[in-house]
Formats: structure tokens, sequence, C-alpha cells
């Protein structure tokens, strides 16, 4: 990533290393509501502001979370958050996990990604199909002060695309206790149970100590 200084609008409090419009509705969200006195105009994306992305060549959830926190908290001078996230699916040793976004390789093909996966289980047998969706949620500070958290959702991988809510592989996942795949749950539901909403709520009980909050 080059080094130099973002632009943010003058509201921004908290800077959002996503360009993937539905990540930044969902964290803003659960900070919202998680957070006293903090408005979604607060949170400023790294897409918004056009921020160059960093190379994530980290190798676990946390590791990639920190490489994009880190990189905004530099170029915006804002408490930066970043996410990173994905699924892994138990018979295949953890697979797609950090490779998620790109594991038919475009970054951010949902559609083929979410194909490919689906070819890859075709003759696998519903009770080995079981599955989470990971989320580590990293918030850094420009002075180098650093918090991560990781969550989990397990599920079950099923057979077919069911519902249009979401993104990425929440047709083809029903959680733990639900009776639809994430892809059919609406928005409040979803953030309610997911790795992300998990992982944002337990980031944000220590998000005010950096933001130089009581
Ligand atoms: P990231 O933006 O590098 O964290 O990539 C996350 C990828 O994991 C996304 O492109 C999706 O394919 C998948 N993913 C992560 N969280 C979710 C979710 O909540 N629902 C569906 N897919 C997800």
């Amino acid at each position: 990533m080059t080094s130099g200084p973002v632009t943010v609008p003058f509201d921004a409090r908290l800077a959002f290393a996503t360009h993937n419009a539905h990540k930044a509705g969902e964290v803003r969200a659960i900070l919202v509501a998680a957070l006293p006195g903090f408005r979604a105009e607060h949170l400023v994306t790294s897409g918004e502001v056009d921020a160059p992305e960093p190379c994530e060549d980290g190798v676990s959830f946390e590791e990639n979370a920190l490489i994009k926190a880190r990189a905004l908290a530099a170029g915006t001078g804002l408490v930066a958050i970043a996410d990173d996230s994905g699924i892994t699916v138990d018979v295949m040793g953890g697979a797609p996990g950090i490779f998620s976004a790109r594991w038919a390789g475009h970054h951010g093909d949902d559609a083929a990604n979410l194909d490919l996966l689906l070819a890859q289980l075709a003759d696998v047998r519903p009770n080995n199909r079981g599955a989470a969706f990971v989320c580590a949620a990293a918030a850094v500070h420009p002075d180098g002060r650093e918090i991560v958290k990781v969550a989990r959702l397990r599920g079950v991988i099923v057979g077919a695309p069911r519902g249009d809510n979401g993104f990425g592989y929440d047709p083809i996942f029903v959680a733990d206790g639900q009776t639809v795949t994430n892809g059919e749950l609406d928005p409040e539901t979803k953030n309610a149970i997911s790795h992300r909403g998990q992982a944002f709520r337990a980031l944000a009980e220590d998000l005010p100590r950096l933001l130089d909050r009581p």
C-alpha cells in the first residue's frame, strides 16, 4: 500500500477497511447498536475514501485483519478497524479458509466461489458437510495499540443455494439452530448470530478505550 494520507470526512471517528458494501452495512449496524453515542456517519470505509488496499499476505484471519487495519490507520490517522473472514469446511481440512474471497481464482467473485465449493462437495453426504464461518475483527490506533477478536458460527453446507440476502456463501450455509440459510435470514437475525456480529460486538467492548472515550 502507498502510505500517502487519505482525506476523511469531518464526522469520521473510525475507519473501516473494506470495499465490500455488504460488510460495511453489517458492521455499521452492529457498531451503532453496540456503541452508545456512535452514529452511522462516524464510520467511513476505505472504499468510500478510495484508500488503497494493502497486500493481504498473512496466513491467518487474525494476521490479515491486522494488516488491513494497520494500513488504514496509517493512511487516515484515524482508529481503524478491519475484518478478515471466510468459511472453513471440515471435510476440506478448513479450506477455503483465508482464501474464501478468491476460491475460484478471482477476488470477490461470489457466484463463482459458491459454485466451485458446491461442486467440490457434490458427493459428500449431508452428515459430513459441517462448516463454520470465521471472522477476525481488528482495531488499530495510529499510536500502535491493537485489539483482535475472533468468532465462529458453526453450521452445514446445503446442496443448493437458497435466499437472496447477505453475500458470499450465505445462500449455501445453514447455521446450527436455524432451519433456513443465512441467505434467507433477515439482516438483524444474521447480525445477531453471525461470526461478524459476535466478533465486532466483542471488539466494541474495548473500542471506547482506543477511541479515547471513558
Ligand atoms: P475478506 O473480505 O477478505 O474478509 O473475504 C471474506 C470472504 O469470505 C467473502 O468474500 C465471502 O466469500 C466469505 N464470507 C465472509 N463472511 C461471510 C458472510 O457473512 N457470509 C457469506 N460469505 C462470507
